[in-house]
């Protein structure tokens, strides 16, 4: 097994080769959703990234522990330790009790991550069950000097961690910028620093989710809980820790302060940010009316998209960006990816139905090795499609007699594309998606019943449309002058 592989690290901002600190076991933590909503479109890529890192690990031979926690406590709205905190105030709105409100999005969460066919977690450790490590994380922190009490609520020190470690270094920012950004305490004179970050909030009167603590009833840091799941399930140090970009500042660079000021070491030796998914060019942001939930799409009903996507071409349409780049979601994206993961289960068909011969006319061992070779540099999903699609050419060109292969080289084609295919890409082959060759027929159709339409031939163009309708498949003349079609 080739285990050459290289990761880029966002902490030292380079690629590195990946060495697991023996403990029989890779470690790998990823944060989870706050489940107050709906997983969207965004969440499920970064979901979906690191489920490839998961798969192609295990595929590597090592044995992976995956954890990746439920927040369903201590998120607030602000990343300044204000605001509701966002389960509860979900509960509040909608007068239900908060846990009410985590089950059901967790639910959600789970049900969306198996329709894009994401594998399970190992652990998958909720907030609020691990109050008790919690707390004993934060005294760890307070002893080592690094936190203080104030009012029954305690904050890291920035400051005085800052003196001895770098605050900041996995962002990529100075404390005296931030400082400079940073106007005054906000209404939080408690804080020695408006850097300060809360680890244990003291709650009001009327807070709906609260523990008692050597300080105060209240609740746990968001920051705090994730450093207290990955210590107690993977360790002080651990191998691999992901999230999204925008996990980066301040929550992950709160981590590591929080681990090496209660451990005195660097809790994670691999960071790995997936980059945002876009909505036609635009941040998914749903105050700002931008964001797409996967049932929408499954089902086509929303306002952006004219027809249903099955999940696994959604999933084929994110493995065709590297996890660091962006990635905008568009119909032209999106209508291509249905080709193209139809050109490729219709390649892998055709591979098993194609003739042998005594030699191979191209080195099967090059194109499997282009496979491993893609994934060992950082995950690099794209270019092994690239390289899966360039074992399609070859095989459609020994099926036009332009190539040939031996039958051991088969055996061993059609074992690395289908492991790729299936168990690293993590692609399931879905018969209710339209087959390329269906997809070729109906832009034929389409195109002759739009020259009827020019030509004012309404007679036939009707025809078109009934004929279709009453073989199961609908068509839809869009507003931007395209036709598209849908059968179910
Ligand atoms: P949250 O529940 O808000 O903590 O988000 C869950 C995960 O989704 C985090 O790792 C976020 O960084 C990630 N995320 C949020 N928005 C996007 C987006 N537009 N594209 C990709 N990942 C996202
Ligand atoms: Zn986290």
């Amino acid at each position: 097994m080739n285990k050459n592989l290289q990761i880029y690290n966002s902490h030292s901002g380079k690629k590195e080769s990946f060495e697991s600190i023996n403990k029989g076991f890779v470690g790998l933590y990823v944060c989870g959703p706050t489940v107050y909503n709906y997983v969207h479109l965004g969440n499920c890529r970064t979901f979906i990234s690191f489920d490839l890192v998961y798969r192609y690990l295990q595929h590597l031979g090592y044995k992976v522990r995956y954890v990746r926690n439920i927040t369903d406590v201590g998120h607030l709205e602000s990343d300044a330790d204000t605001g509701e905190d966002k389960i509860a105030k979900k509960a509040r709105l909608e007068e239900v009790e908060p846990m009410e409100i985590v089950q059901q999005y967790t639910i959600n969460f789970h049900e969306t991550m198996k329709r894009f066919n994401n594998l399970s977690p190992n652990i998958e450790p909720t907030a609020t069950g691990h109050i008790l490590e919690q707390i004993d994380l934060i005294q760890k922190i307070i002893t080592n000097g690094f936190a203080y009490e104030a009012e029954g609520s305690v904050y890291f020190d920035v400051n005085k961690y800052n003196k001895s470690h770098a605050y900041g270094s996995l962002s990529g920012r100075k404390i005296e910028d931030l400082m400079n950004n940073t106007r005054d305490l906000d209404g939080q004179q408690e804080k020695r620093n408006p850097l300060d970050f809360a680890l244990w909030k003291k709650a009001s009167k009327e807070h709906l989710m609260k523990w008692p603590s050597p300080w105060s009833i209240g609740f746990p840091g968001w920051h705090l809980e994730c450093s207290a799941m990955s210590t107690k399930y993977l360790g002080e140090s651990f191998d691999i820790h992901g999230g999204g970009m925008d996990l980066k500042f301040p929550h992950h660079e709160c981590e590591i302060a929080q681990g090496t000021s209660a451990n005195c070491k660097d809790p994670v030796n691999y960071w790995m940010h997936a980059n945002m998914l876009t909505l036609n060019g635009k941040k998914m942001s749903k105050s700002a009316d931008n964001s797409i939930l996967p049932e929408e799409l499954f089902t086509g009903k929303n306002k952006h998209f004219s027809k249903s996507y099955n999940p696994m071409v959604i999933r084929f349409f994110m493995m065709q960006a590297h996890y660091r780049s962006t990635l905008d979601f568009t119909e032209d994206a999106i209508n291509a990816a249905e080709k193209g993961y139809n050109r490729l289960f219709d390649g892998l068909e055709l591979l098993q139905k194609v003739k042998t011969s005594d030699k191979s006319s191209e080195s099967v061992e090059i194109l499997i090795s282009a496979f491993y070779a893609a994934m060992n540099d950082d995950f690099n999903a794209p270019i092994l499609v690239a390289n899966l699609f360039n074992a399609v050419k070859f095989i459609n060109h020994i099926n036009d007699g332009k190539a040939s292969i031996s039958s051991q080289d088969k055996i061993q084609l059609d074992k690395a594309m289908k492991d790729f295919i299936f168990n690293v890409l993590g692609l399931k082959q879905d018969t209710e998606i339209k087959s390329s060759k269906l997809d070729s027929l109906m832009d034929i159709i389409v195109d002759l019943r739009k020259q009827a339409r020019e030509d004012k031939n309404w007679a036939t163009s009707d025809k078109i449309r009934d004929g279709l309708q009453k073989a199961g498949i609908q068509i839809k003349d869009n507003k931007d002058g395209k036709t598209s079609w849908s059968s179910h």
